[in-house]
């Protein structure tokens, strides 16, 4: 492999072999292994998903549950989604594979109504590049009816970034997704650089604030400020606000001092397998939250 890369790279143009570095080459050589493992483990089926609760904390109350995508390699070894998205967004490969997780979830949230007898709303994450695609509307319809899943049960998570390069555009996509009767949010808001009169233009539901400003909420006052700042935006749009990553009792009270009461972390639960998932969906609000 590194001969071949080291022979195209000088075939591309005579002197051109300093531009790849031993450091540079390995890293391409294992983003290509990683996508021929990935092409590979989607053809045979080799992703899961696991789930993790979002609840309001000052109720208690279930608010549905989010698909995290996870790859174990056929050795045993765990790939972080971290490390492999954006390896699939590059490839292309994060449409096929996001339409899996899109009808995989859907299939999901539809058995665990009838099994629990009750709603359990779930939120799937959006790439860019899915977003993009010019049929996205029609297979998240096509998901929805596949699994006979009440639009309103799905929440598609998307980013400030997928936002800003063609606002009209997405917006538009917005608004049809929302015809559809499906919940918007939009992740790790704060982290991205989406500019406030953007936000109005588009229908979303939810602002998920992003867990680096939840992390230190409880000692670092600029958190603090940031935090109140996002759910005054909420409260002055009309949408919900959501606390990522609350890993503490001390941030759950903060949180709920500041008014934001809907929260999602280790605190409660960790992204669990679905049959883990469906036992802690079914204990819930039984039990209390010590050692969750
Ligand atoms: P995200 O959507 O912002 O998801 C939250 C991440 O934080 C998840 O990491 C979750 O496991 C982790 N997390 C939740 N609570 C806590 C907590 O209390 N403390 C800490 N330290 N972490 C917490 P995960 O599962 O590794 O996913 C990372 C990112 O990968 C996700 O961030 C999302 O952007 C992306 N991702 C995951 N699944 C999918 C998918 O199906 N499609 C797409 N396009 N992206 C996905
Ligand atoms: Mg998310
Ligand atoms: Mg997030
Ligand atoms: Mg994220």
């Amino acid at each position: 492999h590194a001969d071949a890369a080291m022979y195209q790279a000088k075939g591309a143009g005579r002197n051109r072999t300093h531009f790849f570095s031993p450091d540079l080459l390995a890293s391409i050589e294992s983003r290509h292994r990683l996508v021929g493992q990935l092409r590979a483990a989607l053809r045979d089926d080799a992703f899961t998903l696991h789930y993790q609760p979002k609840v309001n904390a000052a109720t208690r109350e279930l608010t549905g549950v989010e698909a995290l995508l996870r790859w174990t390699l056929p050795d045993g070894q765990a790939v972080s989604p971290a490390e492999f998205i954006p390896v699939a967004e590059e490839s292309g490969l994060i449409v096929p594979l996001g339409g899996w997780v899109l009808r995989e979830a859907c299939a999901q949230a539809r058995a665990w109504q009838l099994a629990l007898g009750r709603a359990v709303p779930v939120a799937v994450n959006i790439s860019g590049l899915q977003f993009t695609q010019a049929d996205f509307v029609e297979q998240v319809r096509a998901a929805l009816e596949g699994a006979q899943l009440d639009p309103h049960l799905l929440e598609l998570e998307i980013t400030e970034s997928m936002l800003v390069t063609q606002p009209q555009q997405a917006s538009d996509r917005l608004r049809s997704l929302r015809d559809l009767g499906v919940r918007l949010s939009i992740d790790d808001f704060g982290t991205g650089f989406s500019s406030l009169s953007y936000l109005k233009l588009f229908p979303v539901d939810m602002l998920k604030i992003d867990r680096a400003f939840v992390q230190d909420v409880t000692t670092d006052r600029n958190d603090v400020a940031i935090v109140e700042a996002v759910i005054g935006i909420g409260q002055a749009l009309n949408l919900q606000v959501l606390a990522e990553g609350v890993e503490t009792p001390q941030q759950v009270q903060t949180l709920l001092n500041l008014g934001c009461a809907a929260m999602q972390g280790y605190h409660f639960a960790r992204p669990m397998p679905a049959a883990q998932a469906q036992a802690w969906l079914t204990d819930w609000p039984g039990a209390n939250d010590s050692g969750r």
